[in-house]
């Protein structure tokens, strides 16, 4: 898809106005799992289900980070994931506009 210098134009504002409308985002991986709670008498222990437990995992400076998320923030931390994966979109996409305006060269 060829663009002229106006239309990049209008699709960086369009891009950036996307941008603007994204809510706040975290950078990372949803993990669901189970883990063993810190009540020794709890059944989990034991032979029972173990309690479900949703971590958000990535890399920070080379290191895997895995971050606890309390159950109450489980679905905000979801929309915030799936912010950070639209952010992302939105960045390659503004990069390819610039890259056509690149390639006009004059
Ligand atoms: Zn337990």
């Amino acid at each position: 898809m060829n663009l002229n210098r106006q239309q990049l134009r209008t699709r960086h504002h369009e891009l950036i106005k996307e941008m603007r409308r994204i809510g706040p985002w975290i950078e990372g991986t949803v993990v669901s799992t189970e883990r063993i709670c810190g009540t020794s008498s709890c059944g989990c222990h034991g032979n029972e289900p173990k309690h479900p437990a949703m971590f958000i995992t990535g890399t920070n400076l080379g290191k895997t980070v895995c971050l606890y998320v309390p159950r109450k923030l489980e679905s905000q931390v979801r929309e915030w994931a799936k912010n950070y994966k639209l952010l992302k979109g939105l960045i390659r996409a503004l990069s390819e506009v610039q890259k056509q305006i690149v390639r006009l060269r004059d």
